[in-house]
């Protein structure tokens, strides 16, 4: 989608902090970290959100969770642990409609919704 933000940065039409990269999944920093350790992992092709999973694209949900696990440990937050978090849709606070799942760590999560 041409007018969609990590479309672009996946395109490298805008910048970003690449800290992986593989042929269906891009990783990069959030620009607005909300721990010390914060990256967004995104699959290359568009899908809108967890609710636009369906048949034709759900291959993709074990390759994120792969890419997940080479960016904890890349960035040196797998021994320690981590938190995975995906916002889906209005209620879920998502701002960008392009697929992502925030890798947060680096610090203990005090804070629990659940
Ligand atoms: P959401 O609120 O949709 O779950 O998460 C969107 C995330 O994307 C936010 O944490 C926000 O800081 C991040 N973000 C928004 N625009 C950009 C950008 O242009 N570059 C990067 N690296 N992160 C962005
Ligand atoms: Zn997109």
């Amino acid at each position: 989608m041409s007018d969609c933000i990590f479309c672009r940065i996946i395109k490298g039409e805008l910048p970003s902090s690449k800290v992986y990269e593989n042929d269906d999944i891009v990783a990069f920093k959030d620009i607005n970290p909300a721990a010390p350790v914060h990256v967004l992992v995104v699959p290359k092709i568009h899908i809108e959100s967890l609710e636009s999973l369906d048949r034709d694209n759900m291959e993709v949900v074990p390759k994120i969770h792969a890419a997940i696990l080479e960016v904890t440990k890349i960035m040196g937050i797998n021994k320690d642990g981590y938190r995975v978090i995906v916002n889906c849709g209005k209620n879920g606070g998502q701002t960008v409609p392009h697929l992502h799942y925030h890798v947060l760590g680096g610090a203990v999560f005090d804070e629990k919704i659940v």
